[in-house]
């Protein structure tokens, strides 16, 4: 029986739910692209992220209708998913969308996707499709991806890997539409439209004839001695020539500050600052000559810049940007670390072949692609599945 036949196919109220930063960046262009076809949306900031959010809206010039707060100190997982859902309820109530689109794997994620079912109110899935295989690693956001797989009417899948992936558990094909990741649209955009700040000028005239790496770490499983050691080894590589430099946004984590507090500063080629602002953050990647990162969605801009990236994982749920000859995945040893390091400077076949960009996630046209499908002006027939799929 089709779960969803009772569904309005068109919706005329689509309700957008986000908060952290990860899924505002990649719903910038989608708030854009629903404006741009006249159709009624309410932006919903659950306020998982707070201080990350704050720039984020205004760069892309987005008002959310509702702010949920719904981040407390030290609250955890199972807290927090209640006060989403009791906040999300009373909006739900109120709004009436006729579609509600939820993106990646966070807890708002899911739980905006749980309160929508509940209401019998469709939800749209942006990024589905991602699996690593291991339903506690990355925890929770892996079993997040799985439950919205599960409540989802339309799955919007970034790559022919992630469209299998749902073919392969029972999903619908016609409720799968193949349109890339709108990451890539956000990051196309940014470029394009904006210049980086003065301090991104000036850490760019500080950079400029020398190699520059820029590392990110915040995830949960590297946090304590992997990380400590991660970075080490990072501080050795950068001391070992001198034209080597590194910027490292710290994450605002306590975890992350007291490792990068303990191995890394206090070096005249080592800048280390708070987060940085997309745009600025976009502008310093375009000129990384190698990125150092344990992010999902910057496994997915490095591949789209052509920047070679060595992931901070043992495991990747983006395995295209390694399969395509971008990505290198070490894992939680940090000779192997080294050893990477070593390889990026000294093999020079890998980092110019690494140096090219990709497709592979998308190619800037996602949200325009989403926006035709669920309005109405496309249809199954006309969806991109040539996007390739990873060699
Ligand atoms: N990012 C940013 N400023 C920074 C570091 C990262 O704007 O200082 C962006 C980055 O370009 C990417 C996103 O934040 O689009 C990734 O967020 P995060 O690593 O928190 O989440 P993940 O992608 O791992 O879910």
């Amino acid at each position: 029986m089709d779960l969803y036949s009772e569904y309005n196919s068109n919706p005329r109220k689509v309700l957008i739910c986000l908060g952290t930063r990860p899924e505002l960046i990649k719903f910038a262009p989608m708030v854009r692209a629903i404006q741009e076809r006249g159709a009624s949306l309410v932006t919903v900031n659950t306020g998982q992220h707070t201080d990350l959010l704050l720039p984020l809206f205004e760069l892309f010039g987005i008002k959310p209708q509702h702010n949920l707060e719904s981040m407390l100190a030290g609250q955890s997982l199972n807290a927090l998913g209640s006060r989403l859902l009791e906040r999300l309820d009373p909006v739900l109530e109120a709004e009436k969308p006729d579609l509600v689109l939820v993106q990646g794997d966070t807890s708002s994620a899911v739980m905006g996707a749980i309160a929508a079912f509940n209401r019998r109110i469709p939800v749209g899935h942006l990024e589905a499709g991602l699996r690593s295989g291991n339903p506690l690693s990355p925890f929770p956001e892996e079993m997040n991806r799985r439950l919205v797989g599960q409540i989802a009417a339309h799955h919007f899948a970034a790559t022919e890997r992630n469209r299998r992936t749902l073919l392969d558990e029972g999903v619908a094909d016609d409720s799968i539409h193949l349109v890339g990741n709108t990451v890539v649209d956000a990051l196309r955009q940014t470029l394009k439209n904006t210049r980086p700040g003065k301090t991104v000028e000036l850490m760019q005239q500080w950079a400029a004839g020398k190699r520059l790496v820029i590392v990110t770490t915040h995830r949960r499983e590297n946090f304590g001695e992997t990380m400590s050691l991660h970075l080490r080894a990072l501080r050795e590589f950068i001391e070992s020539e001198p034209d080597l430099c590194m910027v490292f946004p710290v994450h605002p984590n306590p975890n992350v500050r007291a490792a990068v507090a303990a191995e890394l500063e206090h070096h005249p080629r080592i800048r280390l600052t708070d987060p940085m602002g997309y745009c600025d953050f976009a502008h310093l990647l375009s000129h990384a000559w190698l990125i150092v990162s344990d992010s999902g969605g910057i496994q997915e801009e490095a591949t789209a810049l052509g920047k070679p990236m060595i992931v901070l994982r043992e495991n990747t749920e983006r395995p295209e940007a390694v399969e395509c000859g971008v990505a290198r995945l070490v894992g939680e040893s940090p000779e192997r670390l080294r050893d990477m390091l070593r390889t990026a400077l000294v093999d020079e076949v890998w980092h110019a072949s690494a140096s090219r960009s990709r497709d592979v996630f998308g190619d800037g046209h996602s949200a325009e692609r989403i926006c035709d499908l669920l309005f109405g002006t496309a249809s199954k027939s006309m969806m991109p599945h040539s996007l390739p799929l990873a060699a």
